[in-house]
């Protein structure tokens, strides 16, 4: 029999969906496996119909997208009601990925950032939308805007994750069949990616890592074979999971983590300091902070994808 999916997106930019379709000819196992019952960005289905449903009737539901606003709250509520199997779908599901780093700023600030400040901004009455409005008789709401990013675990039970931004589309497939050969690993596992670090899966040539200044990649053209890290190219390779292929840095292009952090690790962000403290060349204090001072934008740099998971969570303002 087939396994009833859901798949529904919150705050996200649509690239899990994306991905999933992007398994090309596999999605024809895909379909003689699974039978689709819920897809908004595909399909026209109504949350009604969902409703309708008896709880537990989803085999499996993937959910992709952070929470933003109370609709992606409710939406990740009533599908973990009606599902055997919650999935996290991609970093922003798994540990907030890039939308958490709105985390960084205050909802008022991002309203007013997008409604009234930018360039291109034409909005002389200064409208920026509210959670109702009411004209007359005719009353519209829009779902709250919250101050936080959570990821889906922050808000409902989480079965299965399964890393990236997004994932790799064979690690997709690797991630279903578990599903569908009754195969999976003990509840709250990553799924669709191993065990080890990103580095161990990268085919670049490491020797003794020692840092002795940080560049940006777009100061720069590193060797197309030695380890990017050793270059002066902040890699958050040592300290993220290994599984989409080394993408980025087979683009010369240094890992941000989106893959997140390893078993047992409750900060990818500590973690890659920690990390980087060990290979940091000088040994005197002032040399220390001049190097560090070359970091350009810290915060994004070590948490560009799990702001939401970490242990600060958001920038205190
Ligand atoms: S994980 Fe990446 S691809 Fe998926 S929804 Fe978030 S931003 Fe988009
Ligand atoms: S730090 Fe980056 S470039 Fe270096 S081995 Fe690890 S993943 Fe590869
Ligand atoms: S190299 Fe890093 S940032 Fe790029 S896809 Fe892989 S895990 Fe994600």
């Amino acid at each position: 029999m087939k396994l009833k999916t859901g798949i529904y997106w919150g705050a996200g930019c649509g690239g899990c969906d994306v991905a999933v379709l992007d398994v090309h000819e596999k999605i024809l196992t895909v379909a003689e496996k699974m039978e689709l019952l819920f897809w908004p960005i595909a399909m026209d289905f109504k949350y009604e119909d969902v409703e309708a449903m008896d709880d537990n009737e989803f085999d499996i539901v993937m959910y992709n997208g952070g929470i933003r606003n109370s609709e992606n709250e409710e939406i990740a509520r009533l599908l973990r009601r009606k599902s055997k199997v919650m999935v996290a779908l991609g970093a922003c599901a798994h540990i907030g990925g890039l939308i958490a780093m709105a985390n960084f700023h205050t909802k008022d600030s991002i309203l007013n950032r997008v409604y009234l400040e930018t360039e291109s901004t034409d909005n002389h009455d200064a409208v920026i939308p509210q959670e109702k409005w009411v004209n007359g008789e005719e009353e519209l709401t829009l779902p709250r805007f919250h101050n936080l990013v959570k990821t889906l675990d922050q808000v409902v039970d989480v079965d299965y994750y399964i890393p990236g931004c997004p994932p790799v589309p064979a690690q997709i497939v690797n991630a279903l069949s578990q599903v569908w050969e009754g195969k999976l690993p003990p509840k709250g596992s990553v799924i669709g990616a191993g065990a080890r670090t990103l580095c161990d899966e990268c085919p670049r040539k490491k020797e003794e890592k020692t840092i002795t200044g940080f560049k940006r990649p777009v100061e720069m053209i590193p060797e197309p074979e030695k380890c990017l890290l050793e270059q002066g190219l902040l890699c958050l390779g040592p300290v993220t999971r290994e599984g989409c292929g080394a993408r980025c840095i087979n683009t010369n292009v240094p890992c941000r983590g989106c893959y997140g952090p390893l078993e047992g690790v409750r900060d990818q962000g500590v973690r890659m300091l920690s990390a980087l403290a060990s290979v940091l060349d000088p040994k005197e204090e002032k040399e220390i902070d001049e190097l560090i001072s070359q970091i350009a934008d810290p915060l994004r740099t070590f948490y560009r994808f799990s702001a939401a998971a970490s242990i600060l969570r958001r920038k205190k303002v």
